[in-house]
């Protein structure tokens, strides 16, 4: 590697971390850290505090105090979309820095910086586009329905103190998709960044602060999901989770919600399919699909597009594209700019992979290629060669089980209603591809995926448009008004205009 992760980690400041309470920076009370390791090294790169239930109720009851006590629920709009839009600045006029740190913390290349879903922009777009609903998004003035005159209107409130949690491939994007509209609404936030991904997450508090968040209206605690995330969402100050992460955590979130009645977000994972018809692009389809799965973070991703679906005549000109960008896909020091994926986040990440592929050749899928851990240079990191798979059944477990890595399961169809009914096969429903020249076609199999997302010969994720899951890729979207309007409660205020209402 080019340059030590040790001279990396100074070029980008990267220091250890901290909780942020009240506008204040400190350490755990128990004093306990944890030390995050590069995924492209195993090289220790910082530590920061491991937040227990004291720290984390501190940082709910400033959460709550910043609500409960001080204006800042009730700022005029105009003070709140400026201050919404310096945050969006701050992350532009550090977004260099900000690449560096992500791929310290989560190996993510800087090449993938070009991607927009990948970019600290987005992050930034995110928080421009919440600013934009703060003076629109008000309620609505409605007739006297029976009884005397009256007027009814509805005001939209924050919904109050939130805990945000966040997993750990995609922290841009993520964090201002929680953030943004929760500040734009006027509520609190406990942040908990994933362990495996914390600095640059803490930078981008940072900046925030140092844009005008007053103290006490964006909170840190970092820390695991069992010493952190379990006192913090189990905490009765809290009013709403929002959620990013697994679906066997999220399950554990709706619990923790039920005896206080938490309002509940969640975006969980996914097994989305792309569907190639006969008469589709199929070498544009395979290089699209296993980009999705290979490209930036190794599969990593929720949307990407891991089951392909690919029409008999097409199949072999589908498998050829897929297996050119398996070759070209280039692996090793994140800060290079000729590397365009990134490591496993972890040794434990890398096993599970590895074990999904040596169970699809157990159940008789063809490995056309990849599949096994990266050697030489890349031996010391978690870094396995990009996978296809042929000839998949969509009963194996590699075509139901979000694998969370570079593998890419190929299923054959003869007919459109077999290739829908491959694609809603599926426990998940998050994204879905639909490739296909046949603007009819396209349409019709677009409105009979059920998944939160449809492309139509491409993907893209983009502030302004509903995001999230049907059945169990989750609760909500993240996106567009809807999102904002997640962070409210709706109230109904009527005033009787004669001095009677009934
Ligand atoms: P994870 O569920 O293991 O962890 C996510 C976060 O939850 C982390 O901060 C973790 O510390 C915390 N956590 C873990 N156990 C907890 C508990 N008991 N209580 C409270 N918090 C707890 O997920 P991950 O491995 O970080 O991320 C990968 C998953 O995220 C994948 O399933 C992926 O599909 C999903 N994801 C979904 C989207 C989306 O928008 N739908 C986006 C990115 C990732």
């Amino acid at each position: 590697m080019s340059l030590t992760v040790q001279q990396h980690r100074e070029q980008v400041g990267l220091e250890d971390g901290s909780l942020f309470v009240e506008g204040r920076w400190q350490q755990a009370r128990s004093g306990e850290t944890w030390t995050h390791h590069h995924p492209a090294t195993q090289e220790a790169i910082g530590r920061f505090p491991v937040a227990g239930p004291e720290d984390v109720d501190e940082a709910v009851r400033a959460a709550r105090r910043a609500f409960d006590e001080s204006d800042w629920p009730r700022w005029r709009a105009g003070q709140r979309v400026k201050l919404l839009h310096r945050c969006a600045e701050a992350l532009r006029e550090h977004a260099e820095e900000l690449r560096g740190l992500q791929a310290l913390d989560n190996g993510v290349p800087l090449s993938f910086g070009t991607v927009y879903a990948g970019s600290v922009d987005v992050a930034a777009d995110v928080f421009d586009h919440h600013a934009g609903w703060i003076d629109k998004a008000g309620g609505e003035t409605l007739p006297p329905y029976q009884g005397g005159d009256h007027l009814a209107l509805t005001v939209r409130e924050p919904v109050g103190v939130v805990a945000a949690i966040l997993p750990w491939n995609a922290p841009f994007l993520l964090f201002a998709q929680k953030v943004a509209p929760a500040l734009a609404a006027g509520c609190t936030v406990v942040l908990k960044p994933s362990e495996h991904a914390t600095f640059a997450v803490l930078r981008m508090v940072r900046l925030l602060a140092e844009a005008g968040v007053p103290g006490g209206v964006l909170n840190v605690v970092t820390g695991t999901g069992e010493t952190t995330g379990e006192p913090l969402i189990n905490h009765p100050g809290v009013d709403k989770i929002s959620f990013t992460g697994s679906r066997e955590v999220g399950r554990r979130i709706v619990e923790a919600a039920a005896p206080t009645m938490k309002r509940v977000s969640l975006e969980l994972g996914g097994k989305s399919p792309a569907l190639v018809f006969a008469d589709a692009d199929a070498g544009m389809a395979g290089m699209t699909a296993m980009g999705m799965v290979t490209l930036g973070l190794s599969g990593q991703a929720c949307v990407a597009h891991t089951r392909a679906l690919v029409h008999r005549d097409v199949y072999d000109e589908f498998l050829d594209a897929a297996g050119m960008i398996a070759d070209s896909v280039t692996y090793g020091d994140p800060f290079d700019p000729g590397v365009l994926a990134s490591p496993l986040i972890n040794e434990r990440q890398l096993g599970r992979v590895l074990d999904l592929v040596h169970q699809g050749e157990r159940e008789g899928a063809r490995l056309v290629t990849g599949g096994v851990r990266a050697d030489g240079e890349l031996a010391a990191g978690n870094f396995v060669t990009p996978a296809i798979f042929a000839e998949v059944d969509n009963a194996m477990a590699i075509a139901r089980q979000e694998v969370f890595g570079p593998v890419l399961s190929v299923i054959p169809f003869e007919d459109e209603d077999e290739a829908v009914r491959l694609a809603n096969d599926t426990e998940y429903g998050l994204g879905a591809g639909v490739f296909t020249t046949d603007v009819q076609r396209a349409f019709r199999v677009a409105r009979r995926i059920r998944a939160g997302t449809v492309g139509i010969n491409g993907f893209q994720v983009e502030p302004h448009l509903p995001f999230g899951g049907y059945k169990q890729s989750g609760l909500g979207r993240e996106g567009g008004r809807g999102a904002f309007e997640a962070y409210t409660e709706l109230k109904s205020v009527l005033l009787p205009l004669s001095g009677e209402m009934m």
